[in-house]
């Protein structure tokens, strides 16, 4: 067993040691090298190529500190110096060091005295004054110094611990950590995979003759199977946290009856074959007898508000109450009102909690969700102190990458009075690209809705300079002349959002002059709820014609009638962001049009960003393309505190090995559930409770 003392270092290096995740003799086998230098061999000055670092081996000649006159264009330059001439047999070259202390320069004049030679490791580049070394790592030469027969391992390390320490405390590690083999060995070479004991090895170690490219781009037998044994850790926690949940009671429910058609029959619309579906899985999951906890995914606009609806009719004709969870007040607020116009009619009690209704109408509101509403929808307020559900059934949390995991368990907490935790549905309009899918999300059973209802037409895209403002104007009064709306999105402000206020209160000041005789709202996160809530109902009513907006309209607003969308600094917005904000038109049976307005210049990946906005419209190429642009981090980013990131492997490069984790995991739980215990034991430790959440 490993334990925190075996990693034999000191007291305060152990807690530096544990900010960077090592803590015990595992973690230190798997902190591998970022990269390697290679000082298996001496360079002769004179043969060094520039810019590659390279070993030299020199005497010193001359060490000297010299000012050197400020230049305009380095004023943060030092002007004082340490210059160190050093001669092989072949050539000459200067060390420079802008940083240095006293005692330093008493060694190398130690060693000049001495015809002591220097190890000295950097990159050459050839300067005004000759050839020179800035910053090179040296050390004095021993007589009977034997060159290493490995590549040196440069680890990711933090303040505190140095490059040697580490060094140190890691090849001990190795070499007294157990690394015997958990896999069938014959499988892995099939798959190209080293074994894990040689892995290791070859990693901290690699031979000189290694591919050096292989072991850069971690394409090399060795990085695979690490990369393939952390997603295996990875699969293994999530299969089993899956399978746990298997165990627990849920409340028991009856196939959705009279009520679900009731709803159906009453909306405006037929469902679509993809609703259908997917209404199907979640009320067939609704009468297992243990909770569901199932990830509804569906692009903007794909109608997942109604399925939710439908698997709420279940739960409450089965005598339960449904919960729904909205992340903003503006969304809580229409989903209430909608909820309301669907299931009243139909003898449903459907209440409101929200952070913005007054202390009275909340209390009374908690107590009619304590007692006898059916359908409660609201914000975080539902999952505050003081709201018990008195039989929760179902827990529908919307947009649920917008709540972090403890805001989710907290719902599920609420439960039934009998401590069964509630059939869970999480919806989100944020696709997860399938890799993703796979593997942070394999704890959860997935529904995708693929379609959109019909009779909607694209949305066309453009993007327009800010320079041609006057035309964006000019388009919204074509637009309105025809009954249409727009919103006007204001840039977004990450860093100050008393700045954000007042762009947002100058936009609609300028936009009032602008388009005098047009009615213009003005909504964002400031305004009082029911002032939010005064200013959607105008807007959804069409007593406004324009609706100037911070990305509080971000999620879930339906207004149909709004046909054009502008984006002002649509530079500043990221993908999914972009995805969403254009996700409120199109929603009508009018051509729809979104204006990106940006400035120039454009960063690199800003421009990427708009060019990948502009050419798709399908959610789930754009979360691909932004997993691309911007890792996993991004999207997991509410679960973070439960699943680790992963450090080796990458979905998009090594899809495949993500694919082959999942296999061996249901092979190692049904067939060798030791060997599966034994290796997340290995990678995750402790961590793993953490993943129970
Ligand atoms: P989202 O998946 O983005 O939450 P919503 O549930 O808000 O989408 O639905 C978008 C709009 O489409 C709503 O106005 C909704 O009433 C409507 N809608 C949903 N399903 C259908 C359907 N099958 N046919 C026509 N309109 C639909
Ligand atoms: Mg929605």
């Amino acid at each position: 067993m490993s334990s925190p003392d075996e990693i034999g270092a000191s007291p305060a290096s152990k807690e530096k040691l544990r900010k960077l995740g090592l803590a015990r003799q595992d973690d230190l086998v798997l902190h591998l090298p970022l990269r390697y230098e290679d000082e298996t061999r001496v360079t002769p000055i004179a043969g060094v190529p520039a810019g590659v670092p390279v070993q030299i081996e020199a005497g010193v000649v001359d060490v000297s500190v010299q000012f050197r006159p400020r230049r305009q264009l380095a004023v943060l330059r030092p002007r004082r110096q340490l210059a160190v001439h050093v001669r092989d047999a072949s050539g000459e070259l200067v060390l420079r060091f802008l940083n240095f202390y006293g005692s330093q320069i008493k060694q190398l004049e130690a060693a000049r005295d001495d015809g002591r030679r220097l190890r000295i490791f950097g990159e050459i580049r050839h300067g005004f004054l000759g050839a020179e070394m800035v910053h090179p790592r040296y050390r004095p030469a021993g007589d009977e110094d034997v060159l290493p027969s490995a590549l040196t391992p440069i680890y990711p390390t933090a303040a505190g611990v140095s490059q040697a320490a580490l060094r140190k405390l890691i090849a001990r590690a190795v070499s007294g950590a157990d690394l015997g083999e958990l896999l069938d060995e014959s499988w892995c070479r099939k798959h190209a995979l080293d074994g894990f004991g040689g892995a290791v090895r070859l990693l901290h170690a690699p031979p000189p003759d290694v591919p050096e490219a292989a072991l850069q781009l971690r394409t090399h037998p060795a990085w695979r199977r690490i990369k393939f044994d952390e997603l295996l850790a990875q699969q293994l926690s999530l299969r089993r946290a899956y399978m746990a949940r298997r165990q627990k009671g849920a409340p028991l429910m009856r196939p959705g009856g009279h009520l679900v058609q009731q709803l159906l029959a009453a909306l405006p619309f037929a469902l679509t074959a993809a609703q259908r579906r997917v209404a199907a899985e979640i009320a067939a999951d609704l009468l297992q007898p243990y909770p569901m906890q199932r990830l509804l995914q569906g692009d903007v606009g794909s109608g997942k508000t109604v399925v939710a609806a439908l698997a709420a009719c279940q739960a409450i004709e089965s005598g339960y109450q449904a919960a729904f969870m909205a992340p903003t007040e503006i969304l809580a607020e229409q989903h209430y009102l909608k909820l309301r116009a669907w299931l009243e009619p139909l003898g449903v009690s459907v209440a409101r909690l929200s952070g913005s209704l007054k202390k009275s109408a909340k209390q009374a509101a908690q107590r009619h969700a304590a007692g006898s509403a059916q359908f409660v929808v609201g914000t975080h307020a539902l999952i505050q102190d003081g709201v018990g559900f008195a039989r929760l059934g179902l827990a529908i949390v919307d947009e649920q990458h917008r709540f972090g995991v403890a805001q989710r368990l907290e719902l599920r907490r609420k439960g039934t009075k009998d401590a069964r935790p509630p059939h869970q549905l999480m919806m989100s309009a944020t696709p997860i690209p399938r890799t993703l899918a796979m593997s942070y999300y394999a704890d959860l059973d997935v529904s995708v809705l693929d379609e959109l209802p019909p009779g909607r037409t694209p949305i066309k895209t453009k993007l327009v300079s800010d320079a041609r403002r006057d035309e964006v104007i000019a388009r919204i009064r074509g637009a309105v002349a025809t009954g249409r709306q727009a919103y006007w999105v204001c840039p977004l402000i990450e860093e100050s959002e008393k700045r954000q206020l007042q762009t947002a209160l100058d936009t609609h000041a300028t936009l009032s002059e602008e388009l005098g005789d047009l009615r213009i709202g003005l909504v964002h996160g400031r305004l009082k709820g029911h002032e939010k809530a005064a200013a959607m109902a105008a807007f959804a009513a069409g007593e406004t014609d324009v609706l100037v907006a911070t990305t509080v309209i971000e999620v879930g607003v339906d207004v149909p009638n709004a046909s054009l969308m502008v984006v002002e600094h649509a530079e500043r917005f990221g993908l999914s962001q972009l995805h969403q904000l254009r996700g409120r038109i199109g929603r009508g049976e009018h051509g729809s049009v979104c204006v990106l307005l940006y400035q120039q210049p454009l960063s690199e990946t800003a421009r990427d960003r708009l060019k990948i906005i502009f050419e798709n419209t399908d959610g789930f190429e754009i979360a691909r393309q932004d997993l691309r642009l911007r890792g996993p981090g991004e999207f997991v980013g509410s679960r973070q505190s439960g699943v680790p990131l992963l450090r080796y492997a990458d979905l998009e490069a090594d899809a495949d090995l993500v694919e082959l984790a999942r296999e061996m995991a249901e092979h190692l739980l049904c067939n060798d559930p030791g060997a599966a215990e034994k290796h997340l034991r290995r990678w995750l430790g402790n961590r793993e409770q953490l993943l129970k959440a």
